[in-house]
């Protein structure tokens, strides 16, 4: 089935609603509002790039850094040549959010730039890589603003642009960016740390919906970093795998698929489609496929209205940002289906990469059982306060993305009254 054109939504538009709705059904004061509705401060910057064969071309970039009351500004990197300023600066908004969720001392980033990294070669990416922090360097820093890996970016880009802030700092800075390769100060575990995040998450939603993981059908859409490592280890804990999509189409067999050939198919073909003994799905028909649980782990705005009609789990756990549009939350709620929201599904990464920048800091390294001990802690005491909040702190019938938001908001609030920023 086809996303209908009149239901496509500006992701910003979506975040200010959000925060609105919060605030009324808190009856907070309307300047909460008025401060959270658009970034401090969002850096746009046209970056030049020497190509391989000589010619010079010009790449948009953005920094968006929402609101910092709760610590330095916070969040990823992306490279995807459909992203815009209003996007980014949704995506930022977010981060504020995620991070007062999960109790974060981090404020909200976001930076992207507009190109179609599967079109330019590796030194190509390097030399992008190093001129986004070229151009963003004086709003960077370890207690300003701390990058991190999203869509299309990884621990290796992450070193380029690390090594470059720390070339025009000449000194080494580690804590400037996280995700890095274990080599230049990463944090074991970082890699993974989202995917374990929705696990967690998961466990947590499949016990309070009274559905055995064991045996469990899932779906995942996106086969990226998330949506790989996702349906690896929710298999390893004996649920199965019937369907996973990509940008161009997907694959489906109720006899379940084994992930990690499915990543070697991707690998050798650059999608997930036509993996042998599957039946044939169109991208968007992975909401309509029979499961318990769906994983959204792709991009904003995939689970309209008209998707949330067909979708026939009773669980949906946001590995990606902002999947599902506000007309689709009801027909969600509506249909009784818990949707685990973003900004506490997805915040693995995050949180570790809090834990990363903390071992910088301090140049002392936990051991891996610390830091996976400590992130399965975070994760599921979120969702056991989110999971009160919905049912015993709010009066009837919020959704459990309405309990994140106006937990986060009541914390960013008061932050923001102590400091005087609002009355
Ligand atoms: N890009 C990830 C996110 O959207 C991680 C951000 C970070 O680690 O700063 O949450």
């Amino acid at each position: 089935m086809e996303m209908s054109t009149t239901e496509k939504r500006n992701t910003y538009e979506i975040a200010k609603e959000r925060i609105k709705h919060g605030v009324e059904q808190l009856g907070l004061p309307l300047s909460v509002y008025e401060r959270l509705k658009a970034p401090d401060r969002l850096v746009e910057a046209a970056i030049p790039l020497e190509m391989d064969d000589g010619s010079l071309q010009t790449f948009l970039a953005y920094r968006s850094q929402h609101n910092n009351v709760m610590g330095p500004y916070k969040g990823g990197i992306r490279f995807h040549p459909e992203v815009d300023r209003d996007e980014v600066a949704a995506l930022s908004i977010w981060m504020t959010f995620k991070c007062a969720v999960v109790r974060v001392p981090f404020g909200g980033g976001k930076g992207a730039v507009a190109c179609d990294p599967r079109k330019i070669s590796k030194q190509e990416l390097e030399r992008l890589s190093r001129q986004y922090i070229r151009a963003m360097a004086p709003v960077l820093g370890p207690e300003k603003d701390i990058p991190a890996p999203d869509v299309n970016t990884n621990a290796q880009v992450m070193a380029w642009m690390a090594d470059e802030y720390c070339q025009i700092k000449q000194y080494n800075d580690f804590g400037v960016i996280t995700g890095k390769p274990l080599d230049m100060g990463g944090c074991v575990g970082r890699e993974t740390a989202t995917s374990r995040g929705v696990i967690h998450a998961t466990i947590e939603a499949a016990k309070v919906m009274g559905v055995p993981l064991q045996g469990a059908a899932f779906a995942v859409q996106g086969y990226g970093n998330v949506g790989f490592y996702t349906a690896k280890f929710l298999v390893e804990q004996g649920a199965k795998l019937v369907a996973v999509t990509d940008s161009t189409g997907g694959v489906f067999n109720p006899k379940g698929l084994e992930p990690d050939a499915l990543l070697e198919h991707k690998r050798q073909t650059g999608s997930v489609k036509d993996f042998s003994r599957c039946e044939a799905i169109k991208a968007k028909e992975i909401f309509a496929v029979d499961c318990d649980i769906i994983i959204p782990a792709a991009l904003e705005n995939q689970i309209t209205r008209e998707v949330a009609q067909i979708i026939k789990a009773k669980i949906i756990v946001e590995g990606a940002n902002g999947p599902t549009t506000p007309e689709a939350d009801e027909v969600l709620k509506e249909k009784k289906v818990l949707v685990v929201p973003d900004i506490l599904a997805n915040s693995g990464g995050v949180i570790v990469s809090y834990f990363e920048w903390v071992q910088n800091n301090y140049r002392y390294y936990w051991p891996e059982e610390e830091i996976e001990k400590r992130l399965q802690q975070k994760v599921v005491e979120a969702f056991a306060y989110l999971y009160d909040y919905q049912c015993n702190q709010c009066s009837n019938g919020v959704t459990m993305r309405e309990a994140a938001f106006m937990y986060a908001l009541q914390r960013l609030a008061e932050a923001m009254r102590v400091r005087g920023w609002i009355k």
